[in-house]
C-alpha cells in the first residue's frame, strides 16, 4: 500500500502487505503494546501477512536497533481485537482507535524478556505518537494488550515504565538513558504541578557556596533544614520541576522529605546543574 503513515522514527518499512483494515471513522486515541512471543522478529512479521492463518498483524516492530513500519497508521492492525467467542475486548472498537506496537523478546518463556533498548525505542515512539494525535500520555490512553483482551501479552514488558520513559521524550528529554536528570540531554518530566517523577540516586553538590535543603515542599520558600556545602552527598528517590528548578526529594526519618533545587530550569527544561548525579 502507498501513502502509509509512519512515524518519522521508523528505520525501515517491511515491504509485505499485511492484515488490516479501514477505521471506520474512528479516531485514534490508544496505544496498546505487545510482545512478539518469540525471540525472531521476522518469525514475528511473517505471521502478520495478509492470507496467513494468525489473522493478527501490527502497526510497528521494535527492535533493540530498529522501529519497523508495518501496517500504516491510518488503517487499523489486527492487534487486540480480541479471540472471540468469550474473549470480549474491555473496550469498544480495539483495533479501530489504537494502534498497536509490537516489541521482540530477548527471551522465551517464561519470562519473555524485552531488551532495555527496544523498550527505549517504545518509548520514543509512543512520545511521538501521543504528540501528532494529541493522545494524553497517561496509562488509561497507552495499554498493554492484557488490559484489553485475555492474554498473557506483552510479557516481561512493565507499561509503567514505557509511560514513564515516554515522557521523557514527550518533554524534549534527548538522553538514551533517560532519567538521569543532569546529564546532557536531560529529561524532562511532566509538569510540576502534576508531581513527582520517580527515580532513585545519588546528588553531590558541586557549586560553591552550597544550596539550601528545605523541608515541606519543594520550595524556596519552605522552612530550610540546612545548607549542603560543596561536596555534600545526599541520596533522593524522585525530582521534579517547579518554581524554575529542578528539585530533588529525599527521604529523611520519620517519613519526611528533604527538598533540594538542583539547578534553574525553564518550564520543564533544566538550564544549569548544581553537581553531579550518579
Ligand atoms: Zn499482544
Amino acid at each position: 500500500m502507498s501513502g502509509e503513515v509512519f512515524s518519522k522514527l521508523i528505520t525501515s518499512v517491511n515491504p509485505k502487505i499485511m492484515n488490516s483494515a479501514s477505521r471506520y471513522g474512528v479516531k485514534i486515541d490508544r496505544i496498546v503494546i505487545h510482545h512478539n512471543a518469540t525471540t525472531n522478529k521476522t518469525v514475528a512479521m511473517n505471521t502478520w501477512v495478509k492470507g496467513g492463518r494468525a489473522n493478527t498483524s501490527a502497526h510497528y516492530e521494535v527492535t533493540p536497533t530498529e522501529i519497523i513500519g508495518c501496517v500504516g497508521e491510518q488503517y487499523s492492525a489486527w492487534h487486540c481485537g480480541g479471540s472471540g467467542g468469550s474473549d470480549k475486548p474491555k473496550m469498544a472498537n480495539p483495533n479501530q482507535r489504537s494502534i498497536g506496537i509490537e516489541n521482540v523478546n530477548s527471551s522465551g518463556a517464561p519470562k519473555w524478556s524485552v531488551d532495555h533498548r527496544t523498550i527505549v525505542n517504545t518509548a520514543k515512539l509512543v512520545a511521538d505518537i501521543c504528540k501528532r494525535y494529541s493522545i494524553p500520555l497517561d496509562r488509561q490512553h497507552v495499554l498493554g494488550h492484557k488490559e484489553v483482551t485475555s492474554t498473557a501479552c506483552p510479557g516481561g514488558i512493565n507499561v509503567d515504565e514505557v509511560v514513564q520513559l515516554a515522557k521523557c521524550y514527550y518533554y524534549g528529554g534527548t538522553h538514551d538513558e533517560p532519567g538521569i536528570p543532569g546529564k546532557a540531554g536531560i529529561p524532562a518530566a511532566k509538569p510540576a504541578s502534576t508531581g513527582w517523577i520517580k527515580q532513585n540516586g545519588t546528588f553531590t553538590v558541586t557549586t560553591p557556596g552550597g544550596i539550601k535543603l528545605r523541608s515541606g515542599s519543594a520550595s524556596t520558600k519552605s522552612p530550610l533544614i540546612a545548607v549542603l556545602k560543596k561536596g555534600s552527598v545526599i541520596k533522593y528517590d524522585a525530582f521534579c520541576y517547579a518554581g524554575g528548578y529542578v528539585w530533588i526529594r529525599q527521604p529523611r526519618s520519620g517519613g519526611k522529605y528533604g527538598y533540594l533545587p538542583t539547578g534553574e530550569a525553564s518550564g520543564n527544561k533544566r538550564k544549569n546543574s548544581w553537581g553531579n548525579f550518579k
